[in-house]
């Protein structure tokens, strides 16, 4: 029988695959439409989202809720995940090792959902996805053919948070937001997929 989403989630709410189990509230493991044409990553569960075990409820949750309105769309419309599962200390950065360990959560919830379009918000998971260490600013609003979808790397909100609403990055994460919507708008593309090529996932 195939795995479906929600066993895959009954079996992450259990996971000790690294350190951060040690100090979760709980596992945050996604939210939204489990068919979603549009998924988000993002970087781990803050304060917040450990407590109400749901990604990106905080100050930046309601940022990234706003921009999804803006284009029409709800949080219910879309699916929404981190590249870690599991709330650092403190919210600090991600580790290598602890990226590595929740990656096949990620990868199924990617399998599993099927979005046409992912957004990556912020370093963490742009660099995860892509495989390479790219600065955000570098790669945002450009579209990426991502092993047959389109990877749509845009700042995280949280940094637009702390650059103030006037900030030309809320300017820009605005722009990004419009390419989404162009790209869902557009029929979806076949033919070639040289997205096989570019990193994670590939071993
Ligand atoms: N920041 C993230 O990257 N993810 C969340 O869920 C909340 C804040």
């Amino acid at each position: 029988m195939t795995r479906t989403l929600e066993d895959v989630e009954r079996e992450a709410l259990t996971c000790t695959k690294c350190r951060l189990a040690a100090g979760r509230t709980q596992v945050v493991f996604g939210v939204g439409h489990s068919n979603a044409n549009l998924m988000f990553i993002g970087e781990a569960p803050g304060f917040h989202e450990d407590k109400q075990g749901e990604p990106f409820v905080g100050a930046a949750g309601q940022l990234l809720t706003k921009l999804l309105g803006d284009i029409g769309l709800r949080r219910e419309d879309v699916y929404i995940a981190n590249t870690l599962k599991c709330r650092p200390p403190g919210n600090r950065d991600p580790m290598p090792d602890e990226i590595e360990s929740c990656k096949p959560w990620l990868k199924e919830q990617i399998d599993l959902i099927d979005p046409r379009v992912i957004v990556t918000l912020g370093n963490f998971a742009t660099q995860l996805l892509l495989g390479r260490k790219v600065g955000i600013s570098k790669v945002r609003g450009q579209r990426f053919d991502w092993r047959g979808r389109i990877l749509i790397p845009t700042f995280h909100p949280a940094a637009i948070l702390r650059g103030g609403s006037a900030g030309l990055q809320m300017q820009q994460i605005e722009q990004d937001f419009l390419l989404i919507r162009k790209t869902l708008d557009e029929a979806p593309e076949t033919g070639e997929d040289p997205g096989e090529q570019l990193g994670l996932f590939s071993q």
